[in-house]
């Protein structure tokens, strides 16, 4: 039998057949012209994605906490301290990767499930002394987005860097990387960009290269830009064998991104995203996270009382999809469904379909096709 199950957890999300035949091409050669061609284009086709004409952009072997400790480590020295605002599990992980690191942090915790409100923000960065600031566009532990615009209004004209991570966003929110003065811009193919996981993606300002080129030394050997420069401004270089296939996978990735067109994209996601909750709504379910900061990518829903986690998601295994549990404070309490990346109708009316037949499983009343029939009005 063929294995439909469909994953819709935030990340890594569904990759369509197109993109599976560009990841299983036979592996050539790292300076292969035929590789070195696409190499080149993925390069060009996400710093277009992250809305940028001069920010230098580095493909490398990874995932999405390299391309976090890459865009630290190369911008903050040691003993330099950094600011996080943290809007959860992966906001808090640049605390740890500072620590790591010897870089002093001050984390600007909101409550799980909202924001930071960007007074407090503007209170921190009047207090301290800051060589950069950390912002996760949409923290997939919450499905909280950042008040980023807000954000970036108080960081206009100041020295401390920008460091956005748009691992649970890139592809499918609209990130602008010139119009916004970003610093640094990292995520990963595995989310909204919907390639398979395996390469860490980062975009640098040139302020950012300034700064990683005023140091030294940073404490790091693979994670050093320097090292990639030359590669990335001619990828017939060597400097760590690329990942070939995931490199050419994503290529195809980034190569349907902008056959799809950008604005049409963030709208689709946008829709989808109404379409589920209105689908979720329908069964009665709760969202976790805060109504005026909920990210297009993911919703964070909460279990029904008497629906335990591990039930739910062994009948949703059992009815075809694949959904993540809580983490932190929600473990057991909530699920996430990702929707974002290369999905559309059929996905999201599978994934409500088995919600609601799990739901009904457990023991919880639900109107036959009420989901389905609420969503369907604003499917794309
Ligand atoms: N940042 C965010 C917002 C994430 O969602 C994740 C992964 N879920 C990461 C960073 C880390 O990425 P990876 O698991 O690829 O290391």
């Amino acid at each position: 039998m063929i294995d439909e199950t469909l994953t819709m957890i935030p990340g890594p999300t569904p990759v369509h057949p197109r993109i599976l035949k560009a990841l299983a091409r036979p592996t050539v050669s790292h300076v292969a012209p035929v590789f070195v061609e696409d190499f080149k284009k993925a390069l060009a086709d996400f710093q277009a994605l992250c809305q940028s004409s001069t920010a230098q952009p580095f493909i490398v072997a990874g995932g999405g906490t390299l391309s976090m400790e890459m865009g630290l480590v190369n911008t903050v020295a040691p003993g330099e301290k950094v600011l996080v605002v943290s809007h959860g599990y992966f906001g808090d992980r640049f605390g740890d990767l500072a620590k790591s690191f010897g870089i002093g942090c001050e984390v600007l915790r909101s409550e799980w499930g909202r924001a930071v409100a960007p007074e407090e923000v503007a209170k921190a960065l009047a207090a301290g002394q800051y060589a950069a600031v950390t912002i996760t566009h949409v923290d997939t532990s919450t499905g909280t987005v950042s008040p980023v615009e807000e954000y970036l209004k108080l960081l206009k004209g100041r020295p401390e860097l920008v460091i956005l991570d748009g691992v649970c966003a890139t592809g499918g929110v609209d990130e602008r990387f010139d119009e916004w003065s970003l610093d640094v811009l990292l995520t990963a193919p595995q989310k909204a960009i919907g390639a398979p996981p395996g390469v860490a993606l980062t975009l640098f300002s040139e302020k950012a290269l300034a700064r990683r080129r005023s140091m030294a030394t940073v404490p790091a050997y693979y994670s050093d830009v320097m090292r990639w420069l030359p590669i990335m401004q001619d990828p017939g270089k060597y400097y760590s064998t690329p990942c070939v296939n995931e490199i050419v996978a994503l290529a195809e990735a980034l190569r349907m991104v902008h056959e799809e067109g950008l604005p049409a994209r963030f709208a689709r996601h946008g829709r989808i995203a109404l379409s589920v909750r209105a689908g979720l709504a329908a069964l009665g379910l709760k969202l976790f996270t805060a109504p005026d900061c909920r990210g297009d990518t993911l919703s964070v829903i909460l279990l029904p009382e008497g629906v335990a986690d591990l039930a739910f998601r062994k009948e949703m295994a059992a009815r075809g999809v694949v959904v993540a549990g809580g983490l932190g404070p929600i473990a057991g309490k909530a699920f996430r469904l990702g929707h974002m990346g290369n999905i559309g109708a059929g996905e999201v009316v599978k994934a409500l379909g088995a919600v609601e037949g799990s739901l009904k499983a457990l023991g919880v009343e639900v109107q036959p096709g009420a989901a389905v029939a609420a969503a369907a009005s604003l499917l794309p």
